[in-house]
């Protein structure tokens, strides 16, 4: 234990600017006594793994940092599994694989880290491949209660099992994983259509999306303007060809461009030229990720709709962008898990954000972002839980949306093994 009166390191600048109670980097004893955690300020751990959420470091509270000795990444050339530290990154861990020509489902950002496996994980390849709990064989951690756990899939005994589905989608409730072993897949070139469009366009392309086959997902985000990626992954010729048929159907928009990679490591999504504010340290933020299925006619409307939030955005650095998850994520045959809404096929989310300590833009952006959200519902009902908004009005009503009729038993998991509430509430 140490203790810090310093800020963390971290990519989030909310959890940046926030004043550590005390900050561990290894599991400790003394992390598990509830002593150490305010009841009357509803204290509780922070768990920091890519620190790219609000909610790694809080003011007046405690950080575990699993980034310094929870890091490690090892591939095992025979079965090709990987096994990382709870506080690996992402971008690590693809420059790990690719040095032996592997892969894994990544998020749109190298820097995300375990954060983004535990919550469940929607990649640009998540079509073929499955959400990125998907491909978990097993995991090492401790519950909330201080017991150490160890499970490997296909081997759960029936008391672990529900341990190992809530694993998968809700981890940070109730348990904190330093490893996890994972499947990797072979690292294959990637074509990319890419470039500015407007709304018309954009609702076009959604409804071509609709169709894609596995290895083709769309991403689109909307800032000043609409930038989107038609992601297809090249595997072999045969089904090379199939692609380019889908590929043709865009080259009727003339502002975008094709780009070859030779792997998903080059690829860097939402370049400087988007102006995008996330980096921008005078700014605080907050995301909401929300989950739909396909759109078929309602494209139209939900054009609409998107407009009118545009229309009302508070300030330049809020925007709305989505992503497409759907075939492989939609089939149920990587078992049971607590990321429920496997039907969905898009995952928007809404990015606030003001200047920091300016409270009055804080309020007008927040308010925003929920009217925002509350004209999405209709579109996208659900919630993906990436980010943990317990600090927020709105934690009921996402962890409710987020975890549907397996709410009861993340309630009975967080009671039988985090009794006395240290990590984060639900
Ligand atoms: C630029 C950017 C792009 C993104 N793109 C995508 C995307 O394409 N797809 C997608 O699905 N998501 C995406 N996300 C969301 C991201 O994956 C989630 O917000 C994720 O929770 C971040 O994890 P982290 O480890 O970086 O964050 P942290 O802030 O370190 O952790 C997030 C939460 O997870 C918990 N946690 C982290 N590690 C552990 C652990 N080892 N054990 C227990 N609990 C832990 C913490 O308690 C914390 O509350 C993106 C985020 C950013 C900032």
């Amino acid at each position: 234990m140490k203790n810090n009166n310093n800020l963390l390191k971290v990519p989030n600048n909310n959890s940046k600017d926030a004043k550590l109670k005390k900050l561990f980097y290894d599991v400790d004893d003394s992390l598990f006594n509830e002593d150490n955690y305010s009841k009357e300020k509803l204290e509780h751990l922070c768990v920091c793994s890519g620190g790219t959420t609000s909610s790694c470091a809080k003011n007046g509270f405690t950080t575990l940092d699993l980034r310094k000795n929870h890091s490690k990444i090892n591939l095992d050339r025979k079965t090709n599994l990987v096994t990382i530290g709870g506080g690996v990154i992402m971008g690590d861990l693809l420059n790990h694989l690719q040095k032996h020509n592997r892969s894994f489902p990544i998020g749109l950002s190298k820097l995300p880290g375990a954060g983004y496996i535990l919550t469940g994980g929607v990649s640009p390849l998540s079509r073929g491949y499955g959400l990125a709990i998907d491909n978990i064989e097993s995991i090492k951690g401790f519950l909330g209660n201080g017991t150490f756990i160890s499970l490997k899939k296909n081997q759960i005994i029936p008391e672990k099992q529900l341990i190992w589905e809530a694993i998968k989608g809700a981890a940070p409730f109730f348990s904190i994983i330093t490893e996890i072993e994972l499947k990797t897949i072979q690292s294959n070139p990637i074509e990319i259509i890419e470039g500015f469009i407007n709304l018309n366009e954009l609702s076009e392309i959604i409804q071509l999306s609709e169709e894609f086959p596995e290895n083709i997902s769309l991403q689109w985000i909307y800032a000043q303007k609409i930038y989107i990626y038609v992601f297809a992954e090249l595997k072999d010729n045969l089904e090379d060809k199939k692609t380019e048929t889908y590929l043709m159907l865009l080259k009727k928009f003339p502002k975008l461009e094709k780009n070859y990679y030779e792997n998903f490591n080059e690829i860097n999504f939402f370049p400087k030229e988007l102006d995008l504010y996330e980096l921008n340290t005078n700014n605080h933020s907050e995301v909401i990720s929300l989950l739909g299925e396909d759109l078929q006619n309602n494209i139209p409307i939900f054009i609409k709709c998107l407009n009118e939030i545009m229309k009302n955005k508070p300030n330049n650095s809020c925007y709305v962008a989505s992503q497409q998850l759907g075939c492989k994520t939609k089939k149920l045959n990587y078992g049971s898990s607590f990321f429920v809404h496997r039907n969905s096929t898009w995952k928007p989310w809404i990015y606030a954000s003001w200047k920091k300590n300016d409270l009055q833009e804080k309020k007008i952006v927040m308010d925003w972002m929920y009217k925002s959200w509350s004209s999405l519902k209709r579109f996208y009902p659900n919630i993906h839980l990436a980010q943990l908004h317990n600090h927020l009005d709105s934690h009921e009503e996402e962890i409710r949306l987020a975890f549907g009729n397996r709410m009861s038993e993340l309630k009975t998991l967080k009671n039988i093994f985090d009794p006395q509430g240290i990590l984060p509430p639900l």
